[in-house]
């Protein structure tokens, strides 16, 4: 998988013992995020300093839970607070290579929050090594994204799961869109990019639908529908997704092809 790979290269650049540097993690699994930031951890805090965490020290135990002495975790994410917590960052590392930063759901941090954020990766001391996670790269500052390295952590549902949690909502709106003139489309995909994250949460959620009806159709149960018609949605939705996902692109110009195309 791209993702383990891209993993595996981070775990080996960290390994040759360059310990500094700053990295998002994003994407909408969460676990997946979670496990990646600990093992970073745990490879910077390792008592036994191999590069690879001997995951029984002391040291590998609590880095796991992110309660290592040289990590650091925003835990207030108003302005308030990532102003306190830059300035909590004066004191060098305890026992590690270095200090590890951990600042997790950017996608909740304010612009102006975020600057300050730049401000700690423009003025970190060499041994710190910061980890950041957000559900999408476009929640982040395009300056804060130019300076750290980006690991997508994407994970897709099964249909099953898919039907059990998409939310009736969107489907509503998604099964509604049909029947709106375009101007009435347009008014929704400019109210709704107003959010960048609910328009990938959208288009998440409506793949998902469309799945599940593709998979319906397929068995016959859904005869009031096109195959090609579903087909032709699946496939503008993923790319739309890889676009919201991969760069900063405009939600709402995604949002209003997708409402022509449909
Ligand atoms: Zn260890």
């Amino acid at each position: 998988m791209k993702q383990a790979g891209l993993l595996n290269a981070l775990e080996a650049s960290l390994k040759r013992g360059r310990v500094s540097g700053a990295y998002l993690f994003f994407g909408n699994d969460e676990e997946g995020k979670k496990k990646a930031v600990s093992r970073v951890a745990q490879i910077i805090c390792c008592a036994e300093e191999k590069g690879v965490p001997c995951e029984i020290c002391v040291a590998c135990n609590s880095a796991a839970k992110l309660l290592h002495a040289d990590i650091r975790v925003a835990q207030d994410l108003s302005i308030k607070g990532m102003r306190e917590f830059r300035s909590s960052l004066g004191t060098g590392a305890w026992s590690s290579r270095s200090i590890v930063v951990v600042i997790e759901r950017m996608e909740s941090i304010r612009e102006d929050a975020q600057s300050l954020l730049l401000k700690m990766l423009e003025d970190s001391p060499g041994n710190t090594i910061f980890l950041l996670t957000a559900l999408s790269a476009s929640s982040v500052l395009e300056t804060v994204q130019s300076r750290v390295h980006s690991v997508p952590f994407f994970q897709f549902q099964s249909l099953e799961e898919s039907e059990k949690v998409l939310s009736e909502d969107l489907v509503k709106d998604f099964t509604r869109f049909r029947h709106l003139s375009f101007e009435e489309r347009f008014l929704y995909a400019k109210t709704m990019a107003q959010d960048p994250e609910c328009v990938v949460q959208a288009f998440q959620e409506w793949l998902a639908y469309a799945r599940v009806a593709f998979r319906r159709q397929v068995e016959g149960k859904l005869p009031s529908l096109h195959l090609s018609r579903t087909l032709r949605v699946i496939k503008l939705l993923q790319r739309l997704l890889v676009l919201q996902r991969t760069s900063s692109g405009s939600s709402r110009l995604a949002l209003e092809r997708f409402m022509v195309e449909l």
